[in-house]
């Protein structure tokens, strides 16, 4: 097989990249992105390309020698509802949505993935790269697995990538076990009776009574649950049907929680019914309590952790590879596949003057690229050798 020219591939890349950039597109519209997603990888000759897995997710399947395994590399193609700023000569060119969390990016490190084994080949098996919709509100995974993906292009092990910011370009960090959080969302309403600003006592007002119920929100994290456990409550909004001169009759508390166990998300739902009730209670009000699950936690396999960064350490370089201190609790919808195949997610640093995730001002480094490339390629290489 001919060797492909790293440098041309990452000047290639880059444009895609940019590319991309200028042309966002929000969760399940991503049909430009599918489009031009499934034009390059049938340009580099894969053995199947199927479009519309999912609503606009796209799966390219490549096989080499007779191996009956299959590895999985999957990238989320969806932008955010963010107004870019700053003046980029690839900035978005759609009004109001952009590519903020840098899925520009993993699409590309993907794609020069595919191109890269489809020319040079190297292992001895299938690979499937998964192209999956509407990372950013946790449904995109969800939506290929309902379709079928399981069952129309079986594979054994997965693997996914996210920049990250702050992590020096070339770097790469990953954790055995839990690395990333589930996300809840709750919403609790309490009903009372408004009326007079001047005349409190002959109403029922709920605002002082949500103010207590707020504080005491706090104390789940901090009383309720073990200190050994990792979890956030947050309240977020405080909305009441007021107005300067009347009490409200209703108020909405929303908000968002984080946890890496099911049993823990279960107490934290648990405690807050206790809590939103008694207080209610005690202030003669009606309160209802509303919990979703969003995210499930991400919990990476031991094992195929080892091999992420053993492929890391040959794609990258020993001295560019670590194992994170501690899980993150920030959400990722890669999770969902990791609860049908073991796997792993991993970061690859985005520089340390990157701006944050989801900041208006953020932008992918392309210089990451080649190293998110390479490593896809050498975790297939080491998971299905040639014999
Ligand atoms: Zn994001
Ligand atoms: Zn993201």
């Amino acid at each position: 097989m001919p060797e492909l020219d790293l440098d041309a591939l990452q000047n290639e890349m880059t444009s895609w990249r940019r590319h991309l950039h200028a042309h966002p597109e929000f969760g399940f519209e991503e049909k430009a992105t599918a489009a031009f997603v499934a034009a390059q990888l049938r340009e580099f000759g894969l053995d199947d390309v199927v479009e519309g897995v999912g609503g606009t997710g796209v799966v390219g399947t490549l096989k080499r020698g007779t191996g009956n395994r299959a590895i999985a590399l999957r990238a989320d193609m969806d932008a955010l509802r963010i107004t870019e700023q700053g003046d980029l000569p690839y900035r978005s060119r759609t009004p109001g949505v952009m590519h903020a969390c840098g899925h520009d990016g993993h699409t590309t490190m993907l794609l020069g993935a595919a191109k890269l084994l489809a020319a040079e080949g190297g292992f001895d098996g299938t690979v499937r790269f998964l192209f999956q919709p509407a990372e950013e509100w946790g449904k995109g995974a969800l939506a290929m697995l309902a379709d079928g993906l399981m069952e129309r292009f079986p594979f054994d092990e997965v693997y996914g990538l996210h920049n990250m910011p702050g992590l020096a370009v070339g770097q790469f960090q990953t954790r055995t076990g839990a690395f990333m959080s589930a996300e809840d969302n709750f919403e609790i309403v309490l009903k009372g009776v408004g009326g007079h600003a001047a005349r409190p006592h002959s109403g029922n007002e709920v605002l002082v009574a949500a103010c207590a119920l707020v504080t005491s929100l706090q104390t789940i994290v901090s009383r309720r649950l073990s200190p050994a456990d990792i979890a956030v409550v947050s309240v977020t909004e405080l909305l009441t049907d007021g107005t300067r001169n009347a009490l409200p009759g209703m108020a909405r508390i929303l908000g968002d929680a984080r946890s890496f166990r099911p049993e823990v998300s279960a107490e934290i739902e648990r405690q807050m019914g206790i809590i939103a009730q008694g207080t209610a209670q005690s202030y003669n009000l009606g309160a209802e309590l509303h919990y979703t699950r969003e995210f499930v936690p991400l919990v990476n396999d031991e094992a195929l952790v080892q091999e992420a960064l053993g492929a890391a350490r040959t794609a990258l370089g020993e001295a560019n590879v670590s194992v994170a201190r501690e899980p993150m609790t920030g959400s990722e919808d890669f999770a969902r596949f990791l609860d049908h195949v073991p796997g792993c997610f991993a970061y690859v640093g985005n520089g340390e003057a990157s701006a944050p995730l989801h900041n208006p001002g953020f932008d992918f480094n392309d210089d990451g690229l080649r190293h998110g490339a390479a490593f896809h390629a050498a975790i297939v290489r080491r998971r299905l050798p040639v014999a």
